[in-house]
């Protein structure tokens, strides 16, 4: 491209240059076809050199004729063509012939010579009737000098005259020729810069053509997703614009929007990496575009950033159903294992909904579809939420905890509860189950159901989790050495943390006891995360850490877990036990889980007992210990001991008789706590 440039500058200098080159000449020719067209006009020496030759001989003729005839009409003759001839030298002495006659000495000589000789014949010419004839004879011959004279300065006129009009024909031959020829250079250079504009032109359309298709590369990079194809947020947000354009006109349909999300993205890139995480993208998008392509009206899917997807779609018929049907058709098709380089990976989706309601603006359908996702999650997962009005303040709830989060965590404002455990078999406390508790300065009091759910999408947890063991290991340092602690963890903790690393570190910090540590999971670790799990609770009871399978009863509850781990202990969830007074077969059920459990070698624990009956009927079932509001409530660290000697006073009015050793024991331990 530069050196295109550089050469068209060096023709444009060329041309320019041979342009004013032609201008020169050019005037030049014109200035010296000017000069000489004056020059031979002004005074024409030949002429006058000829005209004088003319008119000597002229006179030399009459005289001769009138030597023979002696008439009076050749006697006028000679007179007339005397004067000529004197008129004639006149001429002669006019400064452009005298010019002529200065270039060469001899002329002048001549002429001068010749002139004296005439000028003494004149008065005899002009009397030429009074004359003798001898007289004339010797004027015939002293004209006859003259004549030569005038007769040899003509020629050389004449020969001067014709050589000097020869040089300024070949001056301007010359000048001509060299301006033809910077003419013909002109041209040259004019039709090659003309050569050279069509093949830059040439090369200026194709590099349009190239910009263009640049262009258009360029935007459909901005508004596609490198990794998928798929349109991305801008195109998403220009076409919804368009949609939302036509929804204001009256009487237009009404448009949903699916935002799609795939449940454990997350864990799926943190344990597999990205490009297994990739891969899964690529395999989600193809599903769901033929899937979309299924449905008639369907209007886009885009990839909007992450594993977040957002499909439009118009709702025939104002069918909210069908749109639900789809909605749902959608999350199946994404729910189906995947199988990445030989690993299938169970994945799932959750999709929200938001339709536009036809005397709303749709302007902020998106954000409802999100809210609708954000509530699916929280809920369980893996399911079709349309949005509902109340979603937002649930949202925007959400939203402030979440924000909130990280400063509760680093004050210290969430708080380890206590949760007592009793022995059902001896009536004594055993431990208690750590619960997180935190009340926020304007929302109050935030359930750890709540808050931990929320720590667990944004990632929050694993900070929470740590300064949770923390805490309570310190505290749990000044309980009765018998009594332990069990602390909950998240799934997301095994996920992104290096638990093991977590809880050593927290171990060695606080100096707990490794054997006074419970770890309560739940089974939905062990449906995700079976292999890791495994090993990560193994190495927790190689370090004498008691491992507890939590919420039994809910969920899958596949008696198969009982067999993947070790477990230390067995937790039955409180819907099972809340069955049990009104449901015979709960109790039942519960009696085969613990001997199931014991025939393992694990303890089982009931949780969420709050009556005498039901503690009665989980004693006759097996279980060994018991939790729940009967026994106490959770409580801060500071109420702990009341909590205990509450707790064993609750257990003491049911087997009365093993009250007073515990009670005892206890009142004097618990009370140094303080
Ligand atoms: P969870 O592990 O199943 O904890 C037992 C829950 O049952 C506690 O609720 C406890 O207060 C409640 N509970 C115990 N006995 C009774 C009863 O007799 N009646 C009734 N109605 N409820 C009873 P809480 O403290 O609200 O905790 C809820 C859930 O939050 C916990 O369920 C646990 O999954 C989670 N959580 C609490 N603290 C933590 C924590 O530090 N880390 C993690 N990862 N999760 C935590
Ligand atoms: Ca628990
Ligand atoms: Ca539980």
């Amino acid at each position: 491209m530069r050196l295109r440039f550089n050469i068209f500058n060096l023709f444009g200098v060329g041309v320019v240059a041979a342009f004013l080159a032609i201008v020169l000449v050019h005037s030049n020719l014109v200035e010296s076809t000017q000069d000489a067209m004056e020059r031979s006009s002004r005074f024409d020496v030949a002429w006058v050199g000829a005209g004088g030759r003319l008119e000597a001989y002229a006179l030399q003729k009459s005289l001769a004729r009138y030597a023979v005839t002696k008439s009076p009409g050749d006697a006028q003759q000679v007179q007339l063509f005397t004067d000529i001839v004197t008129g004639r030298f006149g001429i002669f002495a006019s400064p452009t012939f005298e010019e002529f006659l200065d270039a060469k000495a001899s002329r002048r000589d001549q002429l001068t010579e010749a002139s004296l000789r005439f000028k003494r014949i004149v008065p005899e010419l002009k009397s030429i009737e009074n004359v003798s004839d001898d007289r004339i004879s010797v004027l015939i011959s002293e004209f006859e000098t003259v004549l030569r004279a005038i007769d040899r300065v003509g020629a050389e006129a004449h020969s001067e005259s014709v050589n000097h009009a020869d040089a300024i024909r070949r001056e301007l031959h010359e000048k001509q020729s060299l301006q033809k020829w910077l003419a013909t250079s002109l041209f040259v250079l004019i039709a090659l810069l003309l050569g050279l504009a069509a093949i830059q032109n040439y090369f200026l359309g194709k590099a349009g053509k190239k910009a263009m298709r640049a262009a258009r590369d360029f935007s459909y990079l901005a508004h596609h997703d490198n990794l998928t194809g798929l349109p991305n947020r801008m195109a998403f947000n220009v076409e919804f614009e368009k949609v939302v354009g036509r929804l204001r006109r009256p009487g237009a349909g009404r448009v949903a929007i699916f935002a799609v999300d795939l449940d454990e993205f997350k864990a799926v890139n943190d344990r597999y990496g990205h490009p297994t995480g990739d891969a899964l993208l690529k395999q989600a998008t193809l599903r769901m575009s033929e899937t979309c392509a299924t449905f008639e009206n369907s209007i886009m899917t885009a990839r909007l950033g992450g594993d977040e997807f957002a499909v439009m779609m118009s709702v025939p018929e104002d069918d909210v159903d069908a749109i639900l049907d789809q909605a749902e058709t959608l999350r199946k098709a994404l729910s189906v294992p995947y199988d990445i380089d030989g690993t299938t990976l169970v994945v799932n989706a959750s999709v929200g909904v938001k339709i536009s309601a036809p005397d709303r603006d749709p302007s902020n359908l998106l954000i409802g579809a999100d809210i609708a996702l954000s509530q699916a999650k929280a809920s369980g997962k893996n399911r079709v939420l349309l949005f509902d009005p109340s979603m937002h303040d649930a949202f925007i709830r959400q939203a402030l905890i979440q924000s909130e989060l990280d400063n509760a965590i680093e004050n210290d404002e969430i708080t380890p509860h206590y949760q007592i455990k009793v022995d059902v078999g001896t009536g004594r406390v055993v431990g208690a189950e750590v619960l997180a508790r935190w009340t926020h300065p304007t929302l109050g009091p935030v359930s750890p159901a709540e808050f931990t759910k929320i720590a667990e999408q944004s990632g929050q947890i694993v900070p929470l989790g740590r300064k949770v063991l923390e805490k309570a290991c310190r505290d749990a340092l000044r309980f009765p050495r018998e009594m332990g602690i069990a602390v909950n963890l998240s799934v997301v903790q095994f996920v992104r943390d290096d638990l093991v690393r977590t809880v050593r570190e927290v171990l060695d910090e606080t100096g707990f006891p490794a054997h006074r540590l419970t770890l309560e999971v739940t089974e939905s670790l062990m449906i995700s995360e079976t292999d890791r799990a495994v090993e990560i609770l193994s190495q927790f009871r190689e370090m004498g850490i008691s491992v507890a399978l939590d919420d039994f009863g809910t969920g899958y509850s596949a008696l198969s877990y009982l067999r993947t781990f070790e477990w230390d202990e067995l937790k039955i969830d409180r819907s099972f036990v809340k069955e049990l007074e009104t449901d015979e077969r709960a109790g039942s059920i519960v009696g085969s889980i613990v001997s199931m459990a014991h025939q393992l070698g694990i303890k089982v624990t009931a949780e969420g007992a709050e009556t005498p009956r039901q503690i009665e009927i989980l004693r006759d079932a097996g279980s060994d210990t018991i939790q729940g509001y009967h026994f106490g409530r959770p409580v801060p660290f500071s109420d702990f001991p009341a909590a205990v000697l509450q707790a064993v006073a609750a257990a003491a009015r049911l087997e009365r008789h093993r009250v007073p050793q515990q009670s005892a024991n206890l009142s004097g331990k618990v009370a140094r706590l303080h």
